[in-house]
């Protein structure tokens, strides 16, 4: 059976002494935010986490959810669990104090995220996908459902969905075919049906509070074909009044749920709205004037708000699931005797070495390390930049650290779930045969681990999202930021000598993503294909590229501790070999990935779609 242990150590590394927390006392959140109070939160979920959510891991994959008549009931043990969560906060960490929660900035809430998600992804999305829903009707609701149902939500009493997939259009939402018709109390009656919804129908809370986009019909009672007319609403499975009172069951069910590759624990329903009372949240859409072409309406903002959250999460799911499999994967590794060391025996009295001595066995442990680690450095320096851009620093910082942010986003969530994918399937390789079959658990990561490249917006939608959108916002404002911050530290250590194995490494990187940034400017726009054809190959560069970086300063962090003769020197030294394998073994893509860049579109657009 798979053990999980937090990467508590890792965590305080990266908030404690790469980002220094401590001197960001300023930032909205970070006010009380004492080591003292981040070390008890990590270790107390990390507790949680492995004895409470990683048991159960094993049983959601193997019970499933099941649909009976309408219920649908989670594996044995999950609702308990939901209980003992929902009473020990964790679901409100990161919501402000008036609606009951903790109040913790993101980057404390994305670290018990990724906590849970090593230990049990599919538990890990009802609360995930709750406080995603919460956070966007306290952003866009009005004060009665602040008041009544926002608290329920955030102490878990309720959860929360969202729901924007159909059965003919996941990515391509233009062609939505849910509508709501005002109502003249001012409500709108909505008919449709939504599939694959996450946490759709479950029997963990009373009401589930479904976070939707329609369409609102013209006079004429037409949809239109356009992002124009869609807006984001509130339904409720069980009617709420204005004064907080449950109600009678809305006019939205559950039709059915999915069998599926992984995350079984997790409930995927379709949902359908048989004229369901739903509250519109956000302004009130104003027709169009003639001629004006809108590309979405005000009322998506809060919605757009909530994927962004939810892109995150999904991201921060990459890293979870590299993490567990990770460490399952070098556990074995430590115990399974398979061959002789390269050199000669290491343990001549023992019939074979363990598995460890093979440099194959370490290359595929290296990389979900040196993934998992970088990427988690990122995850939370992204993080520290979300509140950076909310705070009341200057506005040149605050841009800055916004426009990085979203420009990190689509990043977060495709390299880091493309690589938490390739990692659990690494570590399952370590395995043998025995990572294939059942019984450790190994091929349940690989099969939970791939979702998260498809949903939340498919990896290749996410890759055309930083090329076709990112990049080129504010007149490209966004990358230069980004390049200046990694140009700026290389410009401060490249007459180190003992950092140049990273920072030559990096320069070069910098320099080879600078140099398809220009290609894609240039080339993108003769042609877009050429940028559709690059994008995924882009998106990944700058992916290894930050992710270098992060691995420059820990490891010029880790020479100082080191020099210093911190205690704990085996962790230093395990940051300086991970960082070395990224340099040596991740970074030289870079080369690989410009060569298909400039390859341009055309090879691929010559695929006669007819063959
Ligand atoms: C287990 C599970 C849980 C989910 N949970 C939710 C949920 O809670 N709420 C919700 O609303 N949805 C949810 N989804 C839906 C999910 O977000 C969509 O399946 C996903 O966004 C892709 O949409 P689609 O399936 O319609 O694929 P399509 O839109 O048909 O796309 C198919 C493929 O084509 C490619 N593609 C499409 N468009 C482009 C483009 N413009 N450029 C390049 N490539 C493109 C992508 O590779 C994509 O994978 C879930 C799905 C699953 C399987």
């Amino acid at each position: 059976m798979p053990v999980y242990r937090a990467p508590v150590d890792d965590f305080r590394f990266v908030m404690h002494e790469l980002l220094e927390i401590g001197k960001h006392r300023d930032l909205p959140q970070f006010e009380e935010l004492t080591s003292d109070l981040v070390d008890d939160i990590l270790t107390q979920a990390g507790k949680f986490c492995s004895e409470v959510l990683q048991p159960l891991n094993r049983v959601g994959d193997e019970e499933g959810c099941t649909f009976e008549n309408g219920v649908v009931r989670t594996p044995a043990g999950f609702k308990d669990a939901y209980k003992a969560y929902c009473e020990a906060g964790w679901g409100g960490l990161g919501a402000p104090t008036e609606f009951g929660g903790s109040n913790l900035p993101i980057m404390v809430t994305m670290a018990v995220a990724e906590m849970a998600m090593s230990a049990n992804q599919s538990f890990a999305m009802y609360p995930g996908l709750t406080a995603a829903a919460y956070s966007a009707l306290i952003a866009t609701g009005a004060p009665w459902m602040k008041e009544h149902i926002a608290p329920k939500m955030v102490s878990g009493e309720w959860t929360g969905t969202m729901c924007l997939t159909e059965p003919h259009c996941g990515t391509d939402l233009r062609l939505m075919k849910t509508k709501a018709v005002e109502q003249d109390d001012g409500t709108y009656r909505m008919s449709g049906t939504k599939i694959f919804i996450s946490g759709g129908e479950h029997d963990m809370t009373d009401n589930i509070i479904h976070m939707v986009i329609a369409k609102i019909p013209d006079e004429d009672g037409k949809i239109a074909d356009d992002l124009a007319t869609v807006n984001f609403f509130m339904v409720p499975k069980f009617l709420v009044s204005e004064d907080g009172r449950m109600g009678a069951r809305n006019g939205v069910s559950c039709g059915s749920i999915e069998r599926k590759m992984g995350i079984k624990g997790s409930a995927t329903a379709v949902l359908n709205f048989d004229d369901a009372v739903a509250w519109r949240l956000g302004p009130k859409p104003k027709p169009p004037a003639p001629g004006e072409t809108r590309s979405s309406s005000e009322g998506m903002k809060g919605m757009f708000g909530m994927m962004n959250a939810a892109r995150l999460g999904v991201g921060i799911q990459g890293i979870g699931l590299g993490e567990v499999a990770y460490q399952n994967g070098v556990a074995y590794a430590h115990e399974r005797r398979v061959g002789r060391a390269l050199s000669g025996p290491a343990e001549p009295d023992k019939p074979a070495d363990l598995l460890i001595v093979h440099p194959d066995v370490r290359r595929m442990l290296l990389h979900c390390r040196s993934f998992v680690e970088g990427a988690r450095a990122i995850a939370m320096w992204t993080s520290l930049l979300m509140s950076v851009a909310r705070s009341k620093r200057r506005e040149e910082e605050r841009e800055e650290a916004s426009l990085i942010s979203d420009l990190m986003t689509p990043v977060i969530k495709a390299f880091f779930t493309d690589m938490g994918f390739e990692a659990a399937n690494l570590a399952m390789q370590c395995y043998g045969g025995h990572g294939y079959v059942r019984d450790h658990g190994m091929e349940q990561f690989v099969r939970d681990a791939r979702i998260n490249q498809t949903y939340e917006g498919a990896n290749g939608v996410q890759a055309m999202d930083l090329v076709g959108r990112k990049l080129g916002r504010k007149g490209g404002k966004a990358p230069f930021a980004l390049f200046g911050q990694i140009e700026a530290w290389l410009k401060e250590n490249e007459g180190d000598a003992a950092l140049t194995p990273f920072t030559k490494p990096v320069r070069r990187g910098l320099e080879t993503l600078q140099k398809a940034t220009l290609w894609l400017a240039e080339h993108g726009l003769k042609n877009p294909n050429n940028a559709g054809a690059a994008a995924t190959d882009y998106l990944r560069m700058m992916g290894i590229v930050v992710t270098g970086w992060m691995w420059g300063r820990m490891a010029k962090l880790a020479q100082a501790k080191l020099a210093e003769g911190a205690g704990n020197k085996r962790f230093y030294d395990d940051k300086l070999v991970s960082a070395r394998y990224w340099m040596e073994r991740m970074m030289p893509e870079c080369a690989m990935l410009m060569e298909r860049i400039e390859a341009g579109g055309e090879g691929i657009m010559a695929f006669d779609g007819a063959a």
